[in-house]
């Protein structure tokens, strides 16, 4: 077989191959989504308590492979055995909060003269979901989910890196009872099956998460269609630290070294008050000496590798060997190991102080003060989350309000929480996934006037 027809998935830790697995091309794509538009129809057409019933039993079967996907998640992407654990038990958890949305995605019934007015929510159809590989299975999940629960059928393209847990995760939906060719996972490559999904005309939406600059690629196509899109996107989150704060919790080295910094929500630009710079930056030392790297299976492990030789080379042209940094450890031998970086001789205005590095690399930037650091967190093309540390609550008020970003958290570095809405201003995205609305946004809103005034007879 040629290169273009299958996928090598590597173990980032040790570089061994741990599976080979077919590449979809646009024939393939055709097929998997004519079969999901089939599917659709009898889907939508079920009673969504039905609906509900189904997705909690895919739940369930979740629930009893957790331990199996995070085995796999680690060896197809390197990710720590507990993270792993966590991102199979979000799959689940989002399946269970979807399926009570299914018996409730309600229409509203609006006064008007004349009649009755009421609107309903319409599935979409067939909904393309196209996922990177930092977080396999939370943002398959957090595409396809709330799609299907909203009676729609999702045809998922997984990054070519980390096709295992997305094809395992369709596996288990069949085993629950979904129909056959409701959830379609097709691994590929982006520029083959990735593109054939977008340019479907019968994709009635599509979900694209990854770098700005594919996600533009994929609104500017999907433009021509007049197809929907929701993207999420990069980010180059500020973590921004007053005086008065709790340092210590506030310069938490996690903030930016979860999963390798591979997270699109990483407080990479740490701005912290000037009077404070000198303690912050001991303090960082400190903490980046004793963050423990290595073998993502073992408990103890704090920070694995990087997805890729190629993700890895991208985070080495960021950070010249002489850069002024504090610098943790990282192993030598086989793996993609990159040490816990933070850059401390940075202008606010430099690539790695402006760009998405995605690796264990942030920047120590100092501010003057409120304005200064609100200035200097606005000053991105990006807007997707951000903390900020202060025990003045006036302040913390005035900063979340003036932060151009999606998601911010304030005396807290938190994760993206499947309750509330998750996604970016700017350059960082369209749409919003999660919380609440998230099946209304894989819906049509279809608006119906029943006359009163017609002849009674
Ligand atoms: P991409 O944005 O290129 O890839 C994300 C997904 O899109 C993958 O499934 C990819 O497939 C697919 N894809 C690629 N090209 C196309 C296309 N033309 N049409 C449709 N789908 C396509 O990210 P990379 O993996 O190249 O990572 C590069 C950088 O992007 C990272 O260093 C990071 O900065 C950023 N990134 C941001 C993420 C986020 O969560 N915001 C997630 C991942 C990356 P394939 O795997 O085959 O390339």
């Amino acid at each position: 077989m040629s290169a273009e027809h299958e996928l090598e998935v590597l173990n980032p830790a040790t570089e061994e191959v741990v599976a080979t697995v077919p590449a979809a091309d646009a024939a393939d794509v055709d097929r998997a989504v004519a079969r999901a538009a089939v599917a659709q129809r009898s889907w939508a057409a079920a009673a969504p308590a039905d609906r509900a019933r189904l997705l909690r039993r895919f739940a369930d079967v979740v629930d009893t492979h957790i331990e199996e996907l995070a085995q796999l998640e680690v060896r197809e992407a390197g990710h720590l055995l507990g993270n792993a654990r966590w991102e199979a038990g979000n799959a689940r958890d989002l399946l269970l909060y979807a399926a009570g949305g299914a018996e409730r995605l309600l229409g509203r019934q609006i006064p008007v003269p004349g009649g009755w007015n009421v609107t309903f929510q319409e599935p979409l159809g067939v909904v393309g979901v196209i996922a990177p590989w930092n977080f396999p299975m939370p943002i398959a999940a957090w595409g396809s989910f709330p799609a299907l629960a909203a009676g729609n059928a999702v045809v998922l393209k997984p990054a070519e890196t980390t096709p295992l847990t997305a094809l395992r995760l369709a596996e288990l939906a069949l085993e629950a009872g979904l129909p056959e060719g409701l959830f379609h996972v097709l691994p590929g490559y982006g520029h083959i099956a990735g593109r054939a999904l977008v340019d479907h005309p019968d994709v009635a939406k599509l979900v694209f998460t990854g770098s700005t600059r594919t996600g533009r690629e994929v609104m500017e196509r999907c433009a021509r269609l007049v197809k929907p899109v929701t993207l999420e996107l990069g980010g180059k989150s500020p973590n921004i630290v007053f005086a008065d704060a709790d340092l210590k919790s506030a310069i938490d080295p996690f903030s930016f070294l979860d999963n390798s910094g591979q997270d699109c929500c990483a407080r990479t630009r740490i701005l912290v008050q000037e009077s404070v710079y000198d303690e912050v930056r001991d303090l960082l030392a400190d903490a980046l000496s004793t963050v423990v790297v290595g073998d993502p299976a073992d408990e103890k492990t704090q920070m694995g590798p990087l997805i890729s030789r190629q993700q890895l080379d991208r985070v080495r042209s960021f950070v010249p060997e002489d850069a002024p940094a504090l610098r943790g450890s990282a192993p030598d031998g086989p793996g993609f190991w990159y040490a816990p970086t933070v850059l401390t001789g940075e202008r606010h205005d430099s690539a790695a102080a402006r760009e998405e590095i995605f690796g264990p690399v942030a920047v120590l930037l100092p501010f003057t003060d409120e304005q200064d650091a609100i200035r200097l967190a606005n000053d991105t093309p990006y807007g997707l989350a951000g903390s900020l540390w202060t025990r003045d609550l006036g302040r913390a008020l005035r900063v979340s309000q003036a932060v151009r970003a999606g998601n911010l958290s304030v005396n807290s570095h938190s994760a993206v929480r499947y309750w509330t809405p998750f996604g970016g201003f700017k350059q960082s995205g369209v749409g919003r996934e999660l919380g609440p609305d998230a099946l209304a946004a894989f819906t049509e809103t279809k608006n119906v006037f029943i006359s009163t005034e017609g002849s009674a007879q």
